[in-house]
């Protein structure tokens, strides 16, 4: 079988922006200009689900270890997720927009 876990670029659903891989070496789950995500994931980076529903950012969380998080809600079965946010890369999360998520 063959694993499905990659860095890869993709088209966002949300603005249909092209985005592209990481080059920090981390995993890109989310799009850096409209913060959207999509539920395609267990476990970070397992392509494991098969809701497939759009996620939006909806808050942010602190976590002393891993620094600001984004809080994803998925618009189709309602999970709440946190992901990294990236910046060291190419096409950072545009930070200006996650700032206003912040309470
Ligand atoms: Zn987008
Ligand atoms: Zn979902």
């Amino acid at each position: 079988m063959m694993r499905s876990i990659e860095n890869t670029g993709f088209i966002c659903l949300n603005c249909h922006k092209k985005i592209e891989k990481l080059t920090n070496g981390s995993y890109r789950n989310h799009c850096p200009f409209c913060l959207y995500s999509l539920h395609v994931d267990k476990h970070p980076g397992d392509r494991a689900s098969t809701c497939g529903g759009l996620m939006a950012p909806i808050g942010l969380a602190y976590k002393s270890k891993k620094g600001w998080q984004l809080i994803h809600c998925c618009q189709r079965c309602g999970i709440q997720v946190v992901n990294k946010i990236a910046i060291d890369t190419v096409q950072p999360d545009d930070l200006q927009k996650v700032t206003t998520l912040q309470g």
